[in-house]
């Protein structure tokens, strides 16, 4: 009889724990201030957790060109050109670096493969923009210090990278 007591008792104290967790949760929900009251966007930046996975940083002088970032990448988004380096330099000039952000899903696995540090997941959440070729981002068109950079990823900064423009193939 103790015992079946005992565990009535835990049983209604479990449940009165439980109920006062949701009903405390909800009333903060209740009295919480809307987003833009708390954070000022877009005129301020939210702060993100230092392990954030935004839009990434790449550093063109320190990549080797392997391609193990694009091979990492489940929905293949990562895309490379490179060219022979010219003699007597060794190895690749990376000539393009596109990630299509409408197919990347920020999982972080083309990170860990590169083999030179020079791939990171930046803390940068908005490149919003009105068309879909804004979210093509080709990070060897942009300056290092916004390609490498924590914040200088904006659209007006992948807007700029467009209007590089590229040698045009002639035929000999
Ligand atoms: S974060 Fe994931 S989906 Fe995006 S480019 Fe890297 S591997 Fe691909
Ligand atoms: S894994 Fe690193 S070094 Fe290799 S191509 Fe990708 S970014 Fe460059």
């Amino acid at each position: 009889m103790r015992a079946w007591l005992q565990n009535v008792g835990r049983a209604v104290g479990t449940l009165a724990n439980g109920m006062f967790v949701t009903l405390s949760t909800a009333i903060r929900t209740y009295r919480r201030k809307p987003f833009t009251t708390s954070f000022e966007y877009p005129e301020r930046p939210v702060s993100v957790r230092p392990r954030y996975r935004g839009f990434h940083r790449f550093d063109l002088t320190a990549c080797i060109g392997c391609d193990k970032c694009a091979r990492a990448c489940p929905v293949d988004c990562i895309y490379i050109d490179k060219e022979k380096a010219p003699p007597p330099a060794k190895g690749f000039v990376i000539t393009g670096f596109t990630i299509d952000y409408t197919k990347c899903m920020f999982c972080a696995l083309c990170v860990d493969p590169c083999p030179a540090d020079c791939l990171y997941m930046g803390s940068n959440y908005d490149i919003s923009c009105y068309t879909r070729d804004g979210c093509i981002v080709d990070y060897s068109k942009l300056p290092l210090e916004v390609a490498w950079g924590q914040d200088g990823l904006t659209p007006t900064a992948i807007h700029e990278s467009k209007k590089v423009s590229l040698p045009v193939w002639t035929k000999t």
